[in-house]
């Protein structure tokens, strides 16, 4: 069978650090018979140059047509004076919406040998693997109403509403159990059901939804317990699922405890799991076109893509036991660089996770 990937490079480093996820997916493509095709578009800034949008009618046709798409990185000083309307980042909210992705996951994964990039004591990090599920499409970021408005005494009053129906908390819910399914099988969801009936229904339908799934160790816990426990204890973590909000702030709190930008991918899934896959930083331009990008995130990402929409979990570990064994060769690209490290680029990193591949165990 085959698997169409729409593939969007797009700005600053995009293209450069696309280029060695493809070349690891070649190999694996060859090697294992995935099946997959590879189709290129434009987003972001390069498809504002090209066309005038940074979303064009082509591209939405390519996602919709695709089993999965993967994303370099949108944006950069050039598109910066334009207007909100047609900037690059509206290209990657336009995908979002166009697709229904409604489940962000991001993983924290740190590599022992880069346990001092954290800023965090290395026997509290060192292995640290895991995942957050963050609500994307709801929540207090799109309830209504909400405002500023003007009260009687002539004071201005800001006001959101957080909102989510049964079915929202349902659909996350599967996504998450079925997530930790395919890792260690723990699942803990966050809420405020101390003081927010929302997160109270919240945590009912959590338990409900745990019922469909045994296998699974559902365990409950406030937001601010969470977030102290992120910095405390998180290896004590597996998968955590949570709203819109509280999973903006914690996983970038958990992502931080990596201390290692370009080495974080991250995945945005439909109901069916199908999904769109991209490093979690942006397009650097102050470093574009100078071939020292950290290309791991995006292959990271590509291995997040056989494993959770092609369910081909023996190629994804391949890959993320390939990036091991990169980084134990002692081979760095300069954001990750430390003293007695080869410094190597881009392409060399692609080059040296394809070589591990190739070394590596099938
Ligand atoms: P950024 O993530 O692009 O860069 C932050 C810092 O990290 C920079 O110093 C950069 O050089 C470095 N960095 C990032 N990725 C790296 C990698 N793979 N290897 C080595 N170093 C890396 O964030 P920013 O500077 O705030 O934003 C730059 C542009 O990216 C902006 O236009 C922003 O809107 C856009 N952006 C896009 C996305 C996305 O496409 N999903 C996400 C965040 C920011």
């Amino acid at each position: 069978m085959t698997q169409k990937i729409a593939v969007l490079p797009g700005d600053g480093i995009g293209p450069e650090i696309i280029e060695e996820a493809i070349k690891v997916l070649d190999f694996l493509n060859t090697d294992m018979a995935l099946g997959l095709e590879f189709e290129h578009g434009l987003i972001g800034g390069a498809a504002y140059d090209e066309t005038g949008s940074p979303f064009p009618a082509t591209t939405v046709e390519l996602v919709k047509q695709a089993d999965a798409v993967l994303l370099g990185a949108v944006g950069g000083y050039k598109w910066e004076s334009l207007d909100i309307a047609v900037r690059p980042e509206k290209g990657l909210l336009g995908l979002r919406s166009e697709l229904q992705l409604f489940s962000n996951l991001r993983p924290a994964i740190l590599y022992p040998q880069l346990a001092d990039a954290s800023t965090l004591k290395s026997e509290v990090v060192s292995g640290l693997d895991i995942m957050i599920v963050r609500e994307l499409t709801g929540g207090i970021y799109f309830g209504q109403p909400r405002g500023i408005r003007i009260l009687e005494n002539g004071e201005k009053q800001g006001y959101n509403t957080l909102v989510y129906s049964e079915s929202e908390i349902r659909r996350i819910g599967h996504s998450a159990f079925r997530i930790a399914q395919k890792r260690n099988k723990r699942l803990c969801s966050v809420d405020k059901a101390n003081v927010l009936e929302c997160t109270e229904l919240w945590r009912e339908v959590m338990s409900e939804v745990g019922k469909e799934y045994p296998d699974v160790e559902l365990s409950h816990m406030y937001v601010d317990n969470a977030s102290m426990q992120l910095v405390r204890a998180p290896k004590q973590f597996d998968v955590m699922v949570t709203t819109n909000m509280f999973g903006d702030i914690l996983s970038d709190t958990a992502s931080m405890l990596t201390g290692s930008i370009g080495m974080l991918p991250s995945a945005s899934l439909d109901v069916n799991s199908k999904g769109m896959y991209e490093p979690i930083h942006g397009s650097a331009p102050d470093i574009s076109g100078q071939g020292i990008a950290n290309p791991l995130a995006t292959i990271l990402s590509a291995a997040m893509m056989l494993r959770y929409t092609f369910n081909i979990g023996a190629a994804a570990d391949r890959i993320e036991q390939a990036v091991h064994d990169a980084l134990d060769a002692n081979v760095r690209t300069a954001d990750i660089y430390s003293a007695g490290m080869q410094k190597i680029s881009t392409s060399e990193m692609g080059d040296t996770v394809v070589n591990a591949l190739q070394a590596g165990v099938k």
